[in-house]
C-alpha cells in the first residue's frame, strides 16, 4: 500500500547569515552543536536541537522506507514564517526555502512533495511568491495559524487564496505563534495547548468570515487533526446558534456544514479520537500525517492507524489517497 506522510517539516543545513543580510536580528539561524546535529538559534537564544534528518534528504527516504512510506510532504518549520520582518526581506527567505524543497522534489520525485512558504504579511508580495513556487513545482503552500495577530479569516488575504485557487496550490494551515504564550511558558503549554486552540481559531475564522464559500475550490489542510476545532465543534454550532448576533454576523451557514469539506491530518496519538474524527470527517479526508522529524510528532508513521480495524479502503485513504486529493495528485505519480 502506497504511504505518503502529509505533515513533515525540512530545512536547509547551510542558510545565509539573515540578520548579516538584512541588518537586523530575530531569524532563526544553524550552529552546529556535535557531529550529525545543530542548534536553531534565535539571534543568542536557544531554540531547538535538531539532527540531520532535519535536512538529510536521503537518510529522511531510508527512515521513511524501513517504516514502509515512500512519500514526505516537505515543509519548512513554522519558526522561519519570519512574517514580523520587513515583507521584502520575509519574501527573500522564503524564495530561499523554496528554492531548497523545490531541488529535493527535482532530485527525489517519487519521494518528496513540496509545499512552499510566504511572506503572508504581504499578500501581494505573497501572491508573487506563491506564483514563482507554483512554476517551481511545489503543489502548496504552508502557512500560519494566524499573521501577526490578523485572523486567517480577515479579507486582507482573500486575494491570496483566490490567488491559490487559482493556481491549483492546496493550503497547509500551521499553528503557531501561539496565543498567550508569553503568559503559558511553563509545562510547554504552547505547543500543549496554544497549538490545538491556534487550528481551532484559524477553522472557525476562515468558516465564519466566509472563505470555504467564497472559496469552494480552495483545498485546506489543518493540522494536528483540526486542533480543537472538531473535538469542540458541538460548542461551536450551538454558540453559531444561539447568538448569531455574535457568531453568524458573515456567514449564516451553521459551521458544521463545512465537515469533511476540508482535510485534516491524523496527528491524534490516541485511536478514539481518530475514530471520533473519522467520524466528523471521513476517511477521504483525513491525511495521514506525522509531524516528522520533532518528539512530539507521530514518529511511528500512524501505525496506530493498522490496529484500529478499519477496511482497506479506509487504510488506503488514510495513506495515501486523501493526501493526493488534497494536493491533486494522482497515485500513478508515485508507482
Ligand atoms: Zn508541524
Amino acid at each position: 500500500m502506497l504511504k505518503i506522510d502529509s505533515h513533515t517539516h525540512i530545512l536547509p543545513r547551510i542558510m545565509p547569515n539573515w540578520a548579516e543580510k538584512f541588518g537586523y536580528g530575530g531569524f532563526i539561524q544553524l550552529e552546529v552543536s556535535r557531529p550529525g546535529f545543530a542548534n536553531m538559534m534565535r539571534d543568542d537564544v536557544f531554540f531547538r536541537e535538531i539532527a540531520s534528518n532535519c535536512w538529510d534528504a536521503e537518510e529522511r527516504i531510508d527512515e521513511y522506507g524501513k517504516a514502509g512510506v515512500q512519500v514526505q510532504v516537505i515543509s519548512t518549520i513554522p519558526v522561519m514564517f519570519s512574517y514580523w520582518a520587513k515583507s521584502q526581506d520575509a519574501a527573500d527567505l522564503a524564495r530561499f526555502l523554496n528554492a531548497h524543497i523545490a531541488e529535493i522534489v527535482r532530485d527525489h520525485p517519487k519521494h518528496y512533495i513540496g509545499l512552499c512558504s510566504v511572506p503572508m504579511q504581504d499578500p501581494e508580495l505573497a501572491i508573487d511568491v506563491l506564483e514563482e513556487a507554483c512554476n517551481q513545482g511545489h503543489r502548496g503552500v504552508q502557512i500560519g495559524s494566524n499573521v501577526n495577530g490578523l485572523n486567517l479569516g480577515d479579507s486582507r488575504f482573500f486575494s491570496f487564496y483566490e490567488a491559490c485557487q487559482r493556481l491549483n496550490m492546496s493550503l497547509f494551515i500551521h499553528p503557531w505563534d501561539m496565543m498567550g504564550k508569553n503568559e503559558m511558558e511553563r509545562y510547554w503549554l504552547p505547543w500543549l495547548v496554544g497549538m490545538p486552540a491556534e487550528t481551532s481559531r484559524a477553522a472557525c475564522s476562515m468558516i465564519f468570515s466566509g472563505v470555504l464559500d467564497k472559496f469552494p475550490d480552495l483545498r485546506i489542510l489543518f493540522s494536528h487533526a483540526g486542533g480543537s476545532f472538531l473535538p469542540t465543534i458541538g460548542r461551536i454550532k450551538h454558540g453559531h446558534a444561539c447568538r448569531p448576533d455574535l457568531v453568524a454576523v458573515d456567514n449564516p451557514t451553521p459551521p458544521d456544514h463545512y465537515l469533511g469539506k476540508f482535510w485534516v491530518d491524523s496527528i491524534t496519538h490516541d485511536p478514539r479520537l481518530l475514530r471520533y474524527i473519522l467520524e466528523m470527517q471521513g476517511a477521504d479526508r483525513i491525511c495521514m500525517g506525522t509531524d516528522y522529524p520533532f518528539p512530539l510528532g507521530d514518529l511511528e508513521f500512524g501505525q496506530f492507524m493498522e490496529g484500529m480495524d478499519l477496511n482497506e479502503a479506509a487504510l488506503k485513504q488514510l495513506f495515501a489517497g486523501s493526501t493526493l486529493s488534497w494536493l491533486g495528485l494522482e497515485l500513478s505519480a508515485f508507482e
